[in-house]
């Protein structure tokens, strides 16, 4: 068994010329040579289990997991763990301090000595609280409506539905393969250094990370699967400024913080875009005196015409695609806050909620042993999802460590609205892809 590398690799990303030529290569790249004896069988057991997989569904939907309902986060976590425990893999659950008011994760693993070990994600938790108005579970037999259908516990079923035909074709004998589903990715516990050491411990001991996050389509309508999902993270602008009578603007008493506060954040839209870079200035108060309170998410000032405002205090996102780039733009933004117009001071300070998944080479290759076998199956290709355009998710905490995939779960749509729905059909289909990359990563 070879050990991982305990250290963060250092992610060697794509230009964006190479990217769209290998984009374009892997979309055009996906021969179907279709399926061995033994990934025939594991074809044939998908479909056999599907219902039961889609019971399975029902369950779990059916009980309600907010990430702020821990109870119900457990409860889920002991129903998937039980499935897990059915087809061999040792399962334990993570608890999170209790200050910190989340659920905690399902861990479950199967340990071999041959092949890449394989870290497969879901999530347990649901943006649907106890208190939520809409209907858990509503099928026409074609689609379902209903609280995280899609988002994710259609992916979930898809990861054990893909596990149990592989086990019943005896595939994962000898292999290693992790599954950690975690309590709380809707709104990660805080500290996100304790909330998700679960999910990097098993990232930094696998060679593969597939998550599991719904299934996409691009601009042209074709199946997709994420190669690269941008860092989200943000920035807080603290503007101090001599104050006096407002006569003496410009002059003697400088040009106080709303010049300031309004000199920055336009000099970041004048000289910061660039594509896959965005930083939405959000919040802006100022004044004589001005404060923040983040836990609300609510501002106060005090201020009159007649006076230079000495207060100003401006919130802010960041999202970027790729490490260098995050540095860089923090980098820009810090000098654009060193000129500071006379007679005031700004201080900017930046957070990281979730790190980058940079489109790797190594991922991209991860995505075309995955459109290789959907094609294989008959299932066609899939293309990489344009990265940049998908919101952030649990796969970016290990994508440091682990040529990553994501997007391998159900297709559906609505998610975090009371129109989440998925494609029922989309279960089946996800699952015969998994198996089969499983099988073909673990050889
Ligand atoms: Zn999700």
């Amino acid at each position: 068994m070879t050990q991982a590398q305990p250290t963060r690799r250092t992610a060697r990303s794509l230009s964006l010329p190479a990217l769209l030529a290998a984009l374009a290569v892997a979309a055009g790249a996906a021969r179907a040579d279709g399926l061995d004896a033994q990934e025939q069988q594991i074809v044939a057991h998908v479909k056999r289990l599907t219902p039961d997989a889609l019971t399975l569904l029902e369950r779990s939907v059916l009980v309600n997991s907010g990430t702020l309902n821990p109870a119900g986060v457990r409860e889920v976590g002991r129903l998937f763990g039980a499935e897990f425990e059915a087809i061999g893999f040792k399962t334990r659950w993570v608890d999170m301090p209790p200050a910190m008011q989340r659920g905690g994760h399902l861990v479950a693993e199967r340990v071999g000595d041959q092949g890449r070990r394989v870290l497969l994600i879901g999530h347990l938790d649901t943006v649907f609280e106890k208190d939520s108005p809409v209907a858990p579970w509503l099928s026409d037999g074609r689609k379902v409506r209903g609280q995280g259908v899609s988002d994710m516990k259609g992916g979930d079923v898809i990861v054990l539905l893909a596990l149990k035909a592989l086990n019943e074709a005896g595939a994962l004998q000898g292999r290693t393969v992790r599954a950690v589903f975690t309590g709380d990715e809707e709104r990660v516990g805080s500290p996100a250094e304790v909330a998700r050491a679960a999910l990097i411990d098993a990232a930094r001991h696998s060679d593969v990370a597939l998550a599991f996050e719904g299934a996409t389509k691009d601009d042209q309508g074709r199946d997709a699967a994420t190669i690269g999902r941008r860092a989200s993270g943000g920035w807080q602008l603290q503007v101090t400024a001599r104050t006096g009578h407002s006569a003496g603007v410009f002059g003697r008493d400088g040009f106080g913080a709303v010049y300031e506060a309004a000199r920055v954040v336009n000099a970041f839209r004048e000289q910061l875009i660039e594509p896959d870079l965005t930083f939405n200035a959000a919040t802006l108060v100022a004044g004589t005196s001005a404060s923040w309170d983040g836990a609300q998410s609510q501002g106060q000032a005090f201020g009159k015409t007649n006076v230079i405002p000495r207060d100003a205090v401006v919130h802010g996102d960041l999202r970027y695609l790729t490490a260098e780039q995050g540095a860089k733009a923090r980098e820009r933004m810090q000098a654009i806050v060193e000129q500071a117009l006379p007679g005031t001071r700004s201080k900017i300070s930046f957070h990281e909620s979730y790190p980058p998944m940079a489109p790797t080479p190594g991922n991209l290759k991860v995505l075309e042993a995955y459109s290789k076998a959907s094609a294989d199956a008959g299932l066609g290709a899939v293309v990489p999802f344009p990265p940049g355009q998908r919101g952030a998710g649990d796969v970016q905490f290990v994508a440091p460590f682990v040529d990553s995939l994501d997007g391998l779960g159900a297709a559906g749509g609505g998610a975090h609205t009371p129109d989440e729905w998925l494609e029922i059909a989309s279960i089946e289909r996800g699952a015969i892809r998994a198996a089969l990359l499983i099988y073909r990563l673990t050889r």
